[in-house]
């Protein structure tokens, strides 16, 4: 096969691993341009695979909190692995989300992983597993991943909050504030080359900002010094499939971020 025939090949495989149609026309209509003062326009759509060397999105936002010191007495800034982290997590208490949860979820993946995943919170199948993403946003997450050739167990893959807020219910700014210290650890220890937010709560809370999940996509942000992309939550594209395609959109510029 030629380079061309065998790139669309891999763009179908990947298509239908991810869940849409069996053949998608190449991007000839124009899509909306997300970005802040420029919804009303148009931007050329990306094209159907990944051109190397094709030029990345604009830099967006940066957000640099402070880093933990050598010195530090806080608990969580003197660990120093994942296991530590988790094992802070399992006695924490600094929010009332401790008090409905049967098991926290700090997260799973190597510490060597090159791309970390950042969701909102357990659900209730990963809040009786102690394990991220394993229901059904979970498996869709899972074939994501495999479209960019990252097997999941390749992948670190965490939330916002490590305890399932009742009722699935948006994590509450508290909440939020109490747990992101755990994040940032975790993010100090494996040092991801590209950190994928999924959905609004992960990609404001990473980043520090209200900004809209529309505005906050087709830039790459930083978080302290790591590319960060903005996509759907996995559970949103379960719920609306049209946010299939942008999300491939999304993930193929983690894919070029990381390779
Ligand atoms: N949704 C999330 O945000 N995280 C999970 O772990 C599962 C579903």
């Amino acid at each position: 096969m030629t380079d061309a025939r065998a790139l669309a090949a891999e763009y179908l495989k990947q298509q239908r691993l991810l869940g849409g149609d069996s053949v998608i026309l190449p991007t000839s209509s124009p899509t909306p341009d997300l970005r802040p003062g420029l919804e009303n326009q148009t931007a050329r759509a990306a094209p159907a695979v990944l051109t190397p060397g094709a030029s990345l999105p604009p830099a967006g936002l940066t957000f640099d909190p402070p880093s933990s010191d050598l010195f530090a007495v806080d608990p969580i800034q003197q660990t120093q692995s994942l296991e530590d982290i988790a094992t802070l997590i399992a006695a924490c208490r600094k929010c009332k989300l401790c008090e409905g949860r049967t098991n926290t979820v700090p997260g799973e993946g190597p510490a060597t992983a090159r791309l970390v995943a950042i969701g909102e919170g357990p659900g209730r199948t990963e809040d009786e597993t102690g394990r991220p993403f394993v229901g059904r946003a979970g498996e869709l997450l899972t074939k994501i991943l495999e479209a960019i050739k990252l097997p999941r167990d390749q992948v670190f893959i965490c939330n916002i909050v490590k305890c399932r807020p009742p009722e699935n219910r948006l994590p509450q700014y508290d909440e939020i504030a109490a747990c992101l210290p755990f994040l940032y650890r975790q993010l100090e220890l494996v040092k991801p080359k590209v950190i994928l937010a999924m959905g609004g709560t992960a990609a404001q809370s990473l980043l520090n900002t209200k900004q809209s999940l529309g505005s906050l996509r087709n830039q790459v942000h930083r978080f302290r010094d790591i590319p960060v992309v903005v996509t759907y939550h996995p559970a949103a594209l379960l719920r609306n499939p049209n946010w299939k395609r942008p999300t491939w959109d999304d993930v193929r510029i983690a894919a070029r971020l990381l390779n």
